[in-house]
This record gives structure tokens, C-alpha cells and sequence, in this order.
């Protein structure tokens, strides 16, 4: 039987370092504060948004709230980005997807001042990132690279797969496995004999948002799989793009879902506040 990557504990001793960081820049009379911006009621948006909240209380951020209604115009909602950039009090500013249609996320996420980018979208951050400079990495690849390396693997001369391409973990994660000195194919929807590659991977990262997708025919023995998918069933459970069951049964290490990359993700936002301190 595989073993199970913890994500719930790695997040929490990653949150309680920087509970501690955010302590000691108190007494240095330094307070850390997040604009957190949601428009619209948008259910699991809402479930999101607490989330980021709690957390932030939890390791001293001070969050700042805009509940702005559905009907929010575009200007509206840049004026405010507009105002945060400018307000030396805040470190960090998190605009929660998806937006209502009628306002362009593009715009929005543009607006949004790299040195406050906490949720690393902006190109100016993407593209930090792809050459190699300091600047904010997407919280979820982020996450990737921390439960990794705090389960002792390696990731310097393994052959690495990411499955899937998207600006917000396929291909930051992707990146960062280069970083780490991984060799990295990316692997997409038009990719020929997924399956041949996948089987060639030490380490295996899914982000392709199809539930169980991955079984055990894709896997080689022993290899580690990181599974970013997030799914509600049926049956009102959580499952990933990976079969936990049948893959779990051949690989060496794997990350269940829930507590998984989940709850890396908010704690990485965390971190990324943290070092947003540094950059106003
Ligand atoms: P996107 O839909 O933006 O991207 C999916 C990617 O998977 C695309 O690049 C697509 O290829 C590729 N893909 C789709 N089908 C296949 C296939 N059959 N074979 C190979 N590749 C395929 O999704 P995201 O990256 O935003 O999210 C992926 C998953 O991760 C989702 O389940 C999402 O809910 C979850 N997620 C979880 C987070 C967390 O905190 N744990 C955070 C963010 C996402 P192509 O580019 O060719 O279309």
C-alpha cells in the first residue's frame, strides 16, 4: 500500500510557521493585512472566501472584506482594485473567482498591483516565474512543491508529468518542477498515448478535472502521484482525477481528496502574504 501524503498536516505546520513569522513582524510593530474581494453570492465561492478568512485569522492576517452585489460594474470593481493598490496598509489583494460574466476576470486580475498579487495570476508574476525572479507563484503549484519536498521526495533529475496545462497549476506547476531541476513533459488533452507517458513519470502531477481519471494502467510501480483534482460525487463524497483505490495498490506515494493539495492551497496564500510584507 502507498503512502499517503498528508496535506491537512503538512498545511497546518506550514500555517503554524507562518502564525509565528506574523508574530515576531508584529512586535517589530508590522501588521499584515488582505484585501479579500468576492462580488456576487456564488455559494461555493462563499465556502472559499470563509475558508481564506479563517485562515487568516488563524495566523494573525488581518482580513479586510468587500462583499460587493452581483450587479457590481467592471469600473466599479477596478476603482477598488485601483484604491488597494494604493493603500500602503495592505499587503495583499485576492479577487475570488469566477467573476459575474459581465465583469472580464482578465482586466481585474491585471489590475491588481504584481507587488500585491498574492494569488500570482498577474502575467508580470507568470511571467517571474518562467524566467526565474522572485515574485509570487500560484498558491496550488506552490502547495505542490511544499508536499514534495516536506515528504522527503526528491524532485531534482526525476522524470516529472503534469497533466493538464492551465495557467493556474498545470503549467506553474510545471515550472516549478523545472526549477527544482525535474525533468518535466506536459501532458494536455491532445497529448498522443497519455498513458505511455504517464507511465514513464517518478513523479505524476493530475490537474485535468476529471473525476478518477487516472488508474493504475497509467501509473509505473513505486511512482509518486499527486492528484490536484477536487470532485463531488453522487454520493456526496470528495474524490480527484486520480482512483485513489486502484492506483494506491501500485504506486509508492499519493495524495488523497480531500487532504490532499486542498488545503495547501490557503496555506500557500498565507505564505504569500507573508511575502507580500517584503515587497510595499
Ligand atoms: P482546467 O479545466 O483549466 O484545465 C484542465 C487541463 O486538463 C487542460 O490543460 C486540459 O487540456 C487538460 N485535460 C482535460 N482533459 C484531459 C484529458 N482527457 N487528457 C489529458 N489532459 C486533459 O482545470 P484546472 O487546471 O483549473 O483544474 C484542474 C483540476 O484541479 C480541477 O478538478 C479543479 O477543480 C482542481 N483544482 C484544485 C485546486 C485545489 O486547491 N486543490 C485548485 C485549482 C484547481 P487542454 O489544455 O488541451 O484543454
Amino acid at each position: 500500500m502507498a503512502k499517503i501524503i498528508d496535506g491537512k498536516a503538512i498545511s497546518a505546520q506550514i500555517r503554524d510557521e507562518v502564525k509565528q513569522k506574523v508574530s515576531a513582524l508584529r512586535q517589530e510593530g508590522k501588521e499584515i493585512a488582505l484585501a479579500v474581494i468576492q462580488v456576487g453570492t456564488d455559494p461555493a465561492s462563499g465556502v472559499y472566501v470563509n475558508n481564506k478568512k479563517k485562515a487568516c485569522a488563524y495566523v494573525g492576517i488581518q482580513s479586510l472584506s468587500y462583499e460587493l452585489p452581483e450587479e457590481t460594474t467592471e469600473d466599479e470593481l477596478l476603482a477598488l482594485v485601483e484604491k488597494l493598490n494604493g493603500t500602503d496598509s495592505c499587503h495583499g489583494i485576492l479577487v475570488q473567482l469566477p467573476l459575474p460574466a459581465h465583469i472580464n476576470a482578465d482586466n481585474i486580475i491585471r489590475a491588481i498591483s504584481p507587488k500585491k498579487d498574492v494569488d500570482g495570476f498577474h502575467p508580470m508574476s507568470a511571467g517571474a516565474l518562467c524566467i526565474g525572479e522572485p515574485g509570487f507563484v500560484s498558491c496550488t503549484p506552490a502547495g505542490i512543491i511544499q508536499l514534495l519536498k516536506r515528504s522527503g521526495i526528491g524532485i531534482a533529475g526525476k522524470r516529472c508529468v503534469v497533466v493538464g496545462r492551465s495557467n493556474i497549476v498545470g503549467k506553474p506547476a510545471a515550472l516549478l518542477l523545472l526549477r527544482e531541476n525535474g525533468t518535466v513533459t506536459v501532458a494536455h488533452s491532445r497529448t498522443a498515448d497519455l498513458r505511455e507517458i504517464c507511465r514513464q513519470a517518478d513523479i505524476l502531477v493530475v490537474a485535468i478535472g476529471k473525476p478518477k481519471f487516472i488508474n493504475r494502467e497509467y501509473i509505473k510501480e513505486g511512482a509518486v502521484v499527486i492528484d490536484v483534482g477536487i470532485h463531488r460525487q453522487e454520493n456526496g463524497k470528495l474524490c480527484g482525477d486520480v482512483d485513489f483505490e486502484d492506483v494506491s495498490e501500485v504506486c509508492g506515494a499519493i495524495t488523497p481528496v480531500p487532504g490532499g493539495v486542498g488545503p495547501m492551497t490557503i496555506a500557500m496564500l498565507m505564505e504569500n502574504c507573508l511575502q507580500a510584507v517584503s515587497f510595499t
